[in-house]
């Protein structure tokens, strides 16, 4: 019997601490003291990671005849992000809803009530101005008002990358967002592939950002991965691009088995001047609906301020009309640790099965970390072990990750299983080796067991994880 979800933070807990107790996340440089905003995989964390990028490289390049792949560097050219306007956009003054962490530009809000406010003044003089209308300024979101300072802050990480003067040069940046490096390509992909509009290139990498306040697990971190797509359209397709975009991109994220009444759709209200629509695929986490990812109508804004910035013509020629213009751009982009965290939010159950509660985390069996565990029943019986050890090599030449665990008792290995979401453990017993050569193979959601020979178990467990 499954137990219904306890909810927000108590929820959120269990999961943080079934990631470190069972090897999926671990906070980073924990016995130096740790440090803040970025984690480590462990070896579950690892595999269910690998899971889910090659579950999107499979629907974003793979299934599609139109995109193509890219692994662009983290290093680039400093003047992308001054074309990008990274460098001044990010540059913001910015305050912290003490409530809800929502972050406001405080100039731009100062200029909502009519106090000018000028983007080139210091911390201090933005300060006075933003105490002096306090009581005016509300948080859009929760409507309390209670903030931290405002600071003048870029998300960008900056490095000395290259610089060996002593007074050192412009910074070089750790990219802030993998899309730059898509979009400085377009020309090269055009060029050496001959692809033919409409058409997408992706990717999957780190991006950095100087998050002022790193929070909630894996959802906001200052080291992230990202899997983005740029889809280039002719101007008059963009929007039935997008459409077609939207709905392959919710698919896809309900193939990983993600719950539908646990995904919406959020549209923007405020959008950038230059985009033409944007919304969000938000996952109902233990905090309430948020941002998994986006997807969003961006029409030539990113091409015509790297044309600008590098000089270069980001033109595409259409091969029937002769036709020249910039491409417009649709994109979806999603981080690996929100999706890694909405999965690990879905797949979590707590159930009441031969009168103990149990956990179990409920993947589909495509993402789970390790697909099959083999056991002896008894460790200190050879003949049950080396069995057992066989099988294991037998079966680990077809299905992996697999496997073989002789710890503890049959029960606490199970429970072990299950907390890892293992589908199916498979056990040697003594019926295996004296009566009919079958195992017992339990699936993890219902606790079932079935005989199967052992003959048959490679396919009996290929048919039953596909
Ligand atoms: P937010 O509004 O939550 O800060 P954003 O709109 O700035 O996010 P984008 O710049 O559009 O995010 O980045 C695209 C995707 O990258 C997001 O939908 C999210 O999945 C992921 N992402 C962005 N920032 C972070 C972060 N600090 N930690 C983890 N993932 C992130």
């Amino acid at each position: 019997m499954e137990i219904a979800k306890t909810k927000d933070s108590e929820l959120m807990e269990k999961i943080v601490s079934l990631c470190k107790r069972r090897g999926f996340v671990y906070p980073s440089s924990e016995i130096y003291g740790g440090f803040a905003g970025v984690y480590d995989f462990g070896p579950m964390g690892v595999e269910l990671e690998n899971n889910l990028k090659a579950h999107w490289w499979k629907w974003m390049v793979h299934k599609r005849q139109d995109i193509v792949g890219l692994d662009s560097c983290i290093f680039m050219n400093p003047k992308i992000w001054e074309a990008s306007g990274h460098t001044k956009g990010f540059s913001d003054p910015l305050a912290e809803c003490k409530n809800c962490n929502t972050r406001i530009r405080v100039d731009k809000v100062l200029e909502e009530i009519g106090v000018k406010a000028d983007e080139k003044m210091s911390e201090e003089e933005i300060n006075r101005l933003f105490d002096e209308n306090k009581n005016k300024i509300k948080c859009p979101k929760c409507g309390k008002q209670n903030f931290t300072k405002a600071r003048k802050f870029n998300l960008l990480v900056k490095s000395n990358l290259g610089d060996f003067t002593e007074a050192g040069t412009a910074p070089s940046y750790l990219r802030g967002e993998t899309c730059q490096g898509i979009y400085v390509n377009v020309k090269n992909v055009l060029d050496s592939g001959h692809m033919k509009l409409p058409f997408g290139i992706a990717q999957i990498g780190k991006a950095f950002r100087n998050e002022i306040a790193p929070r909630q697990f894996l959802f906001r971190t200052r080291e992230f991965e990202q899997m983005e797509m740029q889809y280039l359209t002719k101007p008059d397709q963009e929007m039935i691009e997008y459409e077609k975009l939207r709905e392959y991109r919710f698919k896809a994220i309900v193939s990983l088995g993600l719950k539908e009444e646990n995904l919406k759709w959020h549209k923007h209200d405020n959008l950038v001047f230059y985009a033409k629509e944007a919304y969000d695929i938000e996952y109902n986490y233990p905090w309430g609906f948020d941002e998994m990812e986006g997807v969003h109508a961006r029409g030539t804004y990113d091409l015509t301020q790297h044309s600008k910035g590098s000089g270069q013509e980001l033109t595409y020629q259409d091969p029937e009309t002769n036709e020249k213009f910039i491409p417009h751009i649709i994109e979806s982009s999603i981080g690996v640790g929100r999706l890694f965290l909405a999965v690990m939010c879905d797949a979590y159950t707590e159930d009441v099965m031969n009168e103990e509660t149990r956990v179990y985390l409920k993947f589909k069996p495509s993402i789970a970390p390790v697909k099959v565990a083999v056991f002896p029943l008894l460790k200190n019986k050879p003949e049950l072990v080396s069995k057992a050890k066989h099988i294991f090599e037998v079966l680990n030449e077809e299905i992996y990750p697999i496997v073989f665990d002789d710890n503890g008792n049959v029960g606490k290995r199970y429970r072990r299983q299950d907390e890892i979401g293992t589908p199916f453990c498979v056990t040697v017993d003594f019926d295996t080796i004296e009566k009919d050569d079958t195992v017992t193979v339990r699936d993890r959601d219902s606790g079932k067991q079935e005989r199967v020979a052992v003959k048959e178990l490679v396919n009996y467990l290929k048919s039953k994880l596909a």
